[in-house]
């Protein structure tokens, strides 16, 4: 029951009406008996700043970021974590007596389903492509350079963009890592790579709802794909997505975006409520909200 004592949490982005996250965090909330409301907020990039300044002025306790404002609300805050300075991108943020901190908690979730399909003692002789280069693609080359990844590859459709993002690492800790391991590509060049990769990631919202029925990929790229690689689609609604669906129909071990969404929103949680996140609770109550698509 919201009441005159209730203290707000909440999440910002654009679109915002697929959002599961209040799902799992209201019932994490509600679960442990505790006086917060978590509440979804569409904001447009041209609203990002004043938003934010009406948050803190509502005294809103914290929020997270979500597409596509996970780099943009960087220069917004007060102070950011040396991790998410790091990262380059922020999801969770907190409000303090003068202004709001930031950190990321994407790479430990996008972590937490990997480690249980390949085993970590293998990651020297992995090698990732991503597709996309905005914030989420940000989390997954960090936690892949953390795993020891022995290359990654990463694909965009717009130049200055992927130059931007191999750019951006060049002053960042991972600098050394990287320069080894890391490389961009265009988009038209994807049918020479996918057949040489064990992890494909897809961090665009190409699949997600509402425009479900489309896959970065086509049925002929998708053929090209070795039999034992994995297929992680960051989204999590629809799940799987179409993606993740001609992954399967192909026998591929596939990934959705539920337990990176669980493993990040438990972090933030607990960085908000100082209380351990109920992660059983938080994932019964998305999977049961989730209606399983048909391959
Ligand atoms: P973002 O910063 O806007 O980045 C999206 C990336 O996708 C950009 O590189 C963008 O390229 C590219 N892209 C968009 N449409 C495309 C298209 N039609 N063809 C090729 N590339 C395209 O967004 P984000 O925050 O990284 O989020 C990306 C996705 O990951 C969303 O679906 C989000 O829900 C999901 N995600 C899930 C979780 C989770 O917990 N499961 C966590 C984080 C993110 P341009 O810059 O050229 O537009």
């Amino acid at each position: 029951m919201i009441k005159g004592t209730t203290q707000l949490l909440g999440v910002i982005g654009d679109p915002i009406t697929h959002s599961l996250s209040p799902i799992i965090h209201n019932t994490a909330i509600r679960h442990l008996g505790l006086d917060y409301a978590y509440v979804p907020f569409r904001v447009g990039g041209e609203d990002l700043s004043t938003a934010v300044a009406g948050l803190a002025a509502i005294g809103v306790v914290g929020f997270n970021v979500t597409i596509p404002h996970k780099q943009a609300i960087v220069p917004l805050l007060r102070d950011i974590s040396p991790f998410a300075e790091g990262v380059g991108a922020v999801n969770t943020v907190w409000r303090q007596k003068d202004g709001w901190s930031g950190t990321n908690t994407d790479v430990e979730g996008f972590l937490a389903p990997l480690i249980d399909f390949i085993p970590t003692d293998t990651w020297r002789q992995r090698r990732v492509l991503v597709l996309g280069c905005g914030g989420a693609a940000r989390s997954v080359v960090v936690g892949c350079s953390q795993l020891g990844c022995s290359s990654l590859v990463v694909f965009g459709r717009n130049k200055s963009k992927l130059e931007a993002f191999y750019g951006s690492w060049l002053n960042s800790p991972l600098k050394n890592t990287l320069s080894q391991v890391l490389s961009i590509h265009p988009w038209q060049q994807l049918m020479n790579y996918l057949p040489t990769v064990d992890l494909i990631v897809n961090t665009t919202p190409i699949g997600m709802h509402p425009i479900s029925d489309t896959s970065p990929l086509g049925e002929q790229e998708m053929d090209l794909i070795a039999s034992h690689a994995v297929v992680y689609d960051l989204i999590y609604t629809p799940s799987p997505t179409k993606l993740l669906r001609q992954a399967q129909l192909r026998g591929l071990v596939i990934i959705d975006g539920q337990e990176m969404l669980i493993h990040q929103g438990a972090a933030a949680f607990k960085i908000w409520t100082r209380q351990s996140p109920p992660i059983e609770v938080m994932r019964m109550a998305l999977k049961t909200t989730i209606t399983p698509q048909p391959v």
